[in-house]
């Protein structure tokens, strides 16, 4: 059996979401029709205290849709450098809605108001693209699971409302910030104007994302979300599977952060880990010393059945999941250890 710590996407349906699954009424959602999707619209809604969601298939649709709502052609988003939406959603920002990414220099993915203010183009400077948009990530995934503090969070809308940008979150894992910090979805429903998060990660389902937000960005997210081709039809067996990931797999997502936890202090403890970064949830990210093969490290794990990224410039990371069960925990805590004397 693989032990695969690549990412949370990689969990397969358990067999009470597959049944909730079967037995979905479901509809032409392209019709609004269906009856599933549209629970799973109006609980997310109600859990963020925003007056409409809708369903995509994936978090990159939902998030590109949330550029385009907020922007015109030419317009800047202020985002981390680490950002998702910069980084890895095929360079969407400009394909989709023609506008051009304003980099931070934040700390593991996450930024300051005062780092937003500088960033800010003066309106009436033509020569600048014209800021409009702040993005924020949480928890971040390239920063290794960090959670922003929510202070921060009304700090940086505070300034938003005095410039007059929209404030989007890209939530995919925001549900892994709320189990660790104990914040409520309804403080983030107050914060920003749109919200994406998604059902396919430490909820467990095989896809789908949702995008929440004010009414006035809303009215057009089903035109966009068409225009993008992500009009589905008797798509309620997926909400299904979302809206049973929402009963039953959220608390248990401490589970996976005890986990990762645990991961980073054995490796914190292992002659060939130069550092490990704080571990808030359950991204790990870690670097191995110069004197340890990384190439070598990683196809030792592989031969072992577990796998792991690299994402490059030294780092390596582990994602704990809904599928990485306690006997695969031990396992790979003792394929850790037995490196060293490898
Ligand atoms: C996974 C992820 C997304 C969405 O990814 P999809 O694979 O398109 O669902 C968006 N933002 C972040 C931070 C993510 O980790």
């Amino acid at each position: 059996m693989i032990i695969d710590l690549r990412s949370d996407t990689v969990t397969k349906p358990s067999k009470g979401m597959l049944e909730a699954m079967l037995n979905a009424r479901v509809g032409d959602d392209v019709y609004k029709e269906d009856e599933t999707v549209n629970r799973l619209e109006k609980r997310i809604a109600e859990l963020f205290n925003k007056p409409q969601a809708l369903f995509f298939p994936s978090g990159t649709m939902a998030n590109q849709a949330a550029l385009k709502l907020h922007t015109n052609s030419g317009d800047q988003v202020i985002c981390d450098k680490y950002s998702h939406i910069f980084n890895y959603e095929g360079g969407g920002a400009s394909f989709n809605s023609g506008i051009s990414c304003k980099l931070l220099d934040g700390h593991r993915g996450m930024f300051t108001a005062e780092q937003v203010i500088e960033a800010i183009n003066p309106p009436d400077f033509y020569h600048s693209p014209l800021s409009t948009l702040v993005c924020l990530e949480n928890t971040t995934n390239k920063g290794g699971g960090a959670c922003y503090d929510l202070d921060e969070i009304v700090k940086i809308k505070e300034v938003c409302d005095t410039h007059g940008l929209g404030l989007h979150l890209d939530g995919a894992r925001l549900w892994n910030a709320l189990v660790a910090t104990g914040q409520t979805a309804s403080s983030y429903g107050e914060l920003f104007d749109t919200i994406s998060v998604c059902l396919s990660k430490g909820l467990g389902a095989p896809m789908g994302s949702v995008l929440v937000g004010k009414q006035q960005f809303m009215n057009k997210a089903m035109r966009v979300r068409k225009v993008l081709g992500g009009g589905m039809r008797q798509v309620g067996f997926m909400a299904a599977a979302g809206l049973y990931g929402l009963d039953h797999n959220i608390e248990r997502m401490s589970d996976d952060h005890a986990k990762a936890k645990e991961i980073a202090g054995l490796l914190e403890s292992l002659s060939y880990v130069k550092s490990v970064e704080k571990t808030e949830t359950n991204i790990l990210i870690f670097n191995l010393k110069e004197t340890t093969d990384e190439a070598a490290f990683v196809s030792y794990l592989f031969d072992n059945d577990v796998i792991i990224s690299d994402m490059g410039q030294g780092k390596l990371r582990i994602v704990t999941h809904y599928d990485y069960s306690n006997a695969s925990h031990k396992l790979v805590l003792d394929v850790l250890k037995k490196f060293e004397s490898v």
